[in-house]
């Protein structure tokens, strides 16, 4: 895709495109308030979205950006911020490269920029913080996931949760001083064995455990990779949640 996106002074005005009255259809202005960097390629990007209906961990939305000719792209992109009442989301992106979207917000776009969102979307990723949640993301796979340990400790929820989440080095590590005993994290780079092994979920899976909802999240294999690992120590697979960002 050779289009580049002109400055967001020429972005079009956001229009209701369905049915009113339902927040997850309607396409909502969105103001860029702080960009904060995560690695070397991933930062943070917060919005401002006073009519934002409030979300649960784990869900995402569209972003939608329109050129001045009327050129629009749009991609899906997960809530890392958990549910809070501040009229403010957080989405958190990997700068792909030669990516259109996520190349434009990483070296175009600049505080005050506006772009257009809609959601919530998609339930089945959910986790509404009422049972024990066993978490394994790779990369920006972590995105939805820390939404839903960000909420947990908000709201100090009881319930047990675990997440892995696995990274190349440490530098990619999203979110890396965020990581408290809740987490383990895999560095595949460093040191041996640190690829997502049996041996590493199999504590959460001794006699009295807690029953774990899984969430996976990450690239068609490292999903494959993970559910195939829970499934072998006796989750069932009714209760292995997988988003593909692939
Ligand atoms: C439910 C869901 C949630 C997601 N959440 C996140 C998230 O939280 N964070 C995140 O970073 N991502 C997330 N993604 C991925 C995201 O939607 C985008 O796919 C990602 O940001 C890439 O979009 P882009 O516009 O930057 O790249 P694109 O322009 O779509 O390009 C992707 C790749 O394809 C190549 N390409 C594009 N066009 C061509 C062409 N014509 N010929 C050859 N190659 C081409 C590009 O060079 C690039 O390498 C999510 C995806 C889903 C489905």
């Amino acid at each position: 895709m050779t289009e580049t996106f002109t400055p967001p002074t020429a972005f079009a005005v956001p229009g209701r495109i369905a049915v009113s009255g339902q927040a997850a259809v309607t396409w909502q202005r969105a103001v860029l308030t702080d960009i904060r960097r995560e690695t070397p390629l991933v930062s943070t990007f917060r919005f401002a979205v006073p009519g934002w209906q409030g979300h649960l961990p784990g869900q995402h939305l569209m972003l939608r950006l329109t050129a001045q000719d009327g050129y629009v792209a749009q991609r899906h992109y997960s809530l890392a911020s958990p549910p809070d009442d501040s009229g403010h989301i957080e989405l958190t992106l990997d700068h792909v490269e030669g990516g259109e979207v996520s190349g434009y917000l990483h070296t175009i776009a600049r505080i005050g920029d506006e772009v257009e969102v809609r959601g919530p979307l998609s339930g089945f990723f959910a986790w509404p913080g009422d049972r024990p949640a066993l978490l394994i993301g790779a990369g920006s796979g972590v995105v939805p996931l820390m939404s839903m340990v960000r909420h947990h400790r908000l709201l100090r929820l009881p319930v047990p949760l675990r997440l892995f989440v696995s990274a190349r080095t440490r530098e990619d590590l999203i979110y890396a001083d965020e990581y408290r005993d809740e987490t383990t994290p895999l560095l595949t780079r460093e040191g041996e064995q640190r690829r997502l092994a049996a041996d590493h979920l199999a504590p959460c899976f001794t006699h009295g455990a807690p029953e774990w909802e899984a969430y996976v999240c990450g690239s068609n294999a490292f999903a494959e990779h993970a559910s195939r690992l829970l499934v072998d120590l006796g989750q069932p697979v009714d209760r292995i949640r997988i988003e593909r960002f692939g």
